[in-house]
């Protein structure tokens, strides 16, 4: 059974990077590592089979649990002989991301997930850019995938779903590197089970901050269905790449690039969501 999937796994994860055209083993590559399951076996899979890659994690400070995190991180990536670049929300931000998330909203109405991911995303690609990485790869699995469809969905807002797929990122920039999800055919319990297989050494605790509310519900409700459709995951994937070409044709914005007039990001608006957050700091 270990063998079975593990083998499975792997195949998949092969798969996805050749039909997708994910990575090539000329891309230098960086993994945005979290301590968790998903980020660990894909930076252990892209080492295993020869991509020149290294990990990157944001300290974002969140007590315990990103200490214990952090930790994971660097214990693994000396196990493996990979290298570790550390960015440290108060050394690059001067305050940690729970400052900055009761700043916001102290202002405005937007939960923790939602500030996180912003900040997270715009450290990540700045970070990747900088170091002079090709391809910056996440930890994405097929069930974030179908929860992140599927809330759209619910949300009655088609035109989010346009930044999904195995490739992220819409705008083809030279300051954007693009995003690429190597696990987006591997289910959630696969890789629990592959990581500990492996005895990878990872945080299983979800984080402290994380918002499930509308996220849980989905999920939960996917996982009934799942009881009685076993393939429905992956025919609500399948069916979704059938449709991202024309989503993307119909919501992709036209016309020139923007900078964010702040920091000078890619961003689609003047100002880029991150400097947006920030404006309620000051
Ligand atoms: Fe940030 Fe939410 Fe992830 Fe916690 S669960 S690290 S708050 S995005
Ligand atoms: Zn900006």
């Amino acid at each position: 059974m270990e063998k079975e999937i593990i083998a499975s796994i792997e195949k998949k994860v092969k798969n996805t990077i050749k039909e997708y055209k994910l990575l090539n083993k000329k891309d230098k590559i960086v993994v945005a590592c979290s301590g968790g399951k998903d980020s660990t076996t894909v930076l252990y899979l892209l080492k295993k089979f020869g991509y020149d890659v290294e990990a990157l994690i944001i300290d974002l400070l969140i007590g315990s649990w990103s200490e214990k995190s952090l930790a994971k991180v660097e214990e693994f990536c000396k196990a493996q002989k990979i290298k570790l670049h550390t960015v440290n929300m108060r050394d690059s931000f001067g305050c940690s991301i729970c400052y900055i998330r009761s700043g916001v909203q102290s202002k405005v109405k937007l939960n923790n997930c939602a500030i996180c991911g912003v900040v997270k995303r715009w450290i990540l690609n700045k970070k990747a850019r900088e170091f002079g990485f090709d391809k910056l790869v996440t930890g994405h699995n097929m069930d974030d995938e179908v929860e992140n469809v599927m809330m759209n969905q619910f949300k009655g807002n088609p035109s989010l779903c346009i930044s999904l797929g195995p490739k992220t990122g819409v705008i083809r920039d030279n300051k954007f590197v693009p995003r690429v999800k190597p696990l987006y055919f591997c289910s959630n319990d696969e890789i629990r089970a592959y990581s500990k297989i492996m005895k990878f050494p990872v945080v299983y605790k979800p984080c402290p901050c994380s918002v499930v509310a509308f996220r849980g519900d989905v999920r939960e409700f996917v996982k009934k269905l799942e009881g009685k459709f076993p393939d429905i995951k992956k025919n609500i994937i399948d069916n979704f790449l059938e449709i991202l070409p024309e989503l993307k044709k119909t919501f992709t914005s036209k016309g020139d690039l923007i900078y964010c007039e702040i920091c000078k990001e890619p961003s689609r608006n003047k100002i880029c969501k991150m400097c947006e957050l920030m404006k309620h700091l000051s």
